[in-house]
């Protein structure tokens, strides 16, 4: 076939997806982005198409919806709904967060579920995909509530899940604390100490060093090595951080650790900016330890940080630029303040916080991009390392862990670099993330039949 057909090939069966699964946005973004880019591997590999892999690939192995309801402090009967989509088990055990969140419903939990199949195919670890959550908003609930939610949420998860099945792990809404209820449920119900079946616990009983550090760790590596690859670093560079949960704040830890000067934070209700730089002690007590409100951050720190309510956190003049809040953060207009501003780089710690005309215009005018499935592997990554000490009943010391995260996230740059060249797209990581993540699935899929 020719590139022209190809083209029209995925076109085609990309409406047809589009049809097959109505009303999910954000399912239909995250598979075009996919399909966008796989034409040249399509074509070099036609054996892909003859075996049905992008339909297969694009259509979950089982999903899974269910009730959960839970009582509040006050007695009052809450119902929520439950999801696990468990997407893709070619190269292992499904393996991906839950999200609790109010957006969360069935089109948001199957693109992080394909993202995830890619991600976790370029970590070259033996891990499939998968992805769950629940549209409960944990905001201002007490702790009592929550594990009583949790504990409801586990007591049907727990029949789908296993350490050789499906590992799930945290995600928005998702930490430490809400990982311990949902094992401790699982452990009741199963009478197994099965340490294995979830990722993210607490050190003491079962999780890894560096776990909670990965993906904001891994992110800031990531967008080392793309600097690197122009010749640069990450020494004096100021950077626009967007979140301030897991991923914001590790990823400002590890800014500050290199040289870097992260300048900005932000919730949903608006964005701080802090001149002299984050102090990251500050922003760890109120958000892990109170669990406050940035607005809380600027309060406290004194002259020079204030509080921008319901603002952009992107007009905040950078050199570099790490989304880590949520999906569709940073828009084309964002893009362009960016620009203006003179960003040289932007690397992904959210799951696809730039939206697609943002990415293009990115990449039109040369500023290197880094897609959260490469830049953000390093959380899922650590989870399979934590997977190997569990079942081997051993803990690694934070070093050795960090080592790991940093050979799997230099080679997962490598790979999408070296992928993009031999396709004809040089210095193009989204391309290059998606065929070498493609390629690893496919692979395996066609080894195993029609399945
Ligand atoms: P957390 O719950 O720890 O933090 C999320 C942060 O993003 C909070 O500051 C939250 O603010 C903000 N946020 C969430 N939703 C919105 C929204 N709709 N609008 C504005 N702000 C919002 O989550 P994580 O840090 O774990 O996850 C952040 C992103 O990173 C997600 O896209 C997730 O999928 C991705 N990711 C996470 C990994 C992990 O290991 N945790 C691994 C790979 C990717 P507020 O409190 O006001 O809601």
């Amino acid at each position: 076939m020719t590139r022209l057909d190809t083209k029209d090939a995925l076109a085609s069966l990309y409406a047809e997806i589009e049809g097959r699964n109505p009303a999910q946005p954000e399912f239909h973004q995250a598979v075009h982005e996919v399909l966008e880019t796989l034409a040249p591997v399509l074509e070099a590999r036609p054996e892909y198409a003859e075996a049905g892999l992008i339909e297969r690939l694009c259509e979950p192995e089982r999903q899974i919806i269910f009730r959960v309801p839970w009582q509040d402090d006050r007695g009052r009967v809450h119902v929520n709904r439950g999801f696990r989509v468990e997407f893709n088990s070619a190269l292992g055990p499904y393996k991906g967060g839950l999200r609790f969140h109010p957006s969360v419903n069935l089109g948001i939990v199957k693109f992080l579920g394909f993202e995830q199949v890619f991600k976790n195919a370029l970590t070259g670890l033996g891990i499939g995909g998968g992805k769950g959550g629940s549209d409960f908003d944990p905001h201002g609930r007490s702790d009592a509530e929550i594990m009583r939610f949790c504990q409801s949420y586990m007591t049907e998860l727990y029949r789908h899940i296993g350490e050789h099945t499906d590992v799930p792990a945290g995600d928005i809404g998702v930490g430490t604390r809400e990982i311990g209820y949902l094992f401790g449920q699982y452990r009741r119900i199963t009478n197994r100490w099965e340490a294995g079946v979830l990722t993210g616990k607490g050190q003491g009983w079962g999780g890894s060093l560096i776990r909670p550090e990965a993906t904001g760790y891994g992110n800031v590596l990531f967008m080392a090595a793309m600097l690197r690859e122009r010749g640069e670093d990450l020494e004096g560079q100021t950077a626009v951080v967007s979140g301030s949960g897991n991923v914001a704040i590790y990823t400002m830890e590890k800014l500050i650790a290199l040289g870097a000067n992260p300048v900005t934070c932000s919730d949903s209700g608006g964005y701080v900016v802090d001149d002299k730089g984050i102090d990251i002690e500050l922003l760890k007590q109120i958000k892990e330890v109170e669990r406050g409100r940035v607005s809380e951050y600027a309060e406290r720190r004194g002259a020079s940080a204030r509080f921008v309510p319901n603002g952009r956190v992107w007009e905040v003049p950078a050199d570099i630029a790490l989304p880590s809040a949520t999906q569709n953060e940073l828009d084309e207009k964002d893009a362009e303040t960016l620009i203006r501003n003179g960003v040289k780089a932007v690397s992904e710690g959210a799951n696809m916080p730039t939206t697609p005309a943002a990415v293009q215009l990115f990449q039109k005018v040369g500023v290197a991009f880094g897609p959260g499935k490469a830049a953000n592997a390093g959380g899922v990554a650590v989870s399979a390392l934590e997977m190997t000490q569990n079942h081997s009943r051993t803990s690694w010391t934070a070093a050795r862990v960090e080592e790991e995260l940093d050979r799997i996230m230099r080679d997962i740059h490598t790979t999408c670099h070296e992928t993009a060249e031999r396709y004809g797209a040089p210095g193009d990581y989204v391309t290059g993330a998606n065929i070498a993540g493609f390629e690893r699935v496919a692979d395996a899929m066609l080894a195993q039949g029609v399945i």
